[in-house]
């Protein structure tokens, strides 16, 4: 194993400097890309960062579900009350 011998991937009349944890390959300082204190790959970031997306739209989603079952429990309610007055008379 010789350091030094390596190629950006991305870039190949440009040194590697560093090597992708996701995708393993050789990358240079430009591609290289700090993300929790750990060397990615511009692709392999913007792969994780449409993974945090689609996270996200799920908190939205279930939010609205949320909103949704809060909106139904008090028709829900407003029903039984409505009966109850009704059995009043
Ligand atoms: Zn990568
Ligand atoms: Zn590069």
């Amino acid at each position: 194993m010789s350091l030094g011998s390596g190629r950006c991937h991305y870039h190949p009349d440009r040194a590697g400097l560093g090597i992708c944890v996701e995708c393993r390959n050789v990358i240079c300082t430009e591609c290289t890309t700090q993300f929790e204190g750990i060397n990615r790959c511009a692709s392999c970031l913007g792969k994780r960062t449409r993974a945090l997306r689609k996270l996200t739209a799920r908190n939205d989603w279930s939010f609205g579900a949320v909103t949704l079952a809060l909106v139904s429990l008090s028709v829900l309610f407003g029903g039984f009350f409505g009966l109850a007055a009704l059995f009043k008379h």
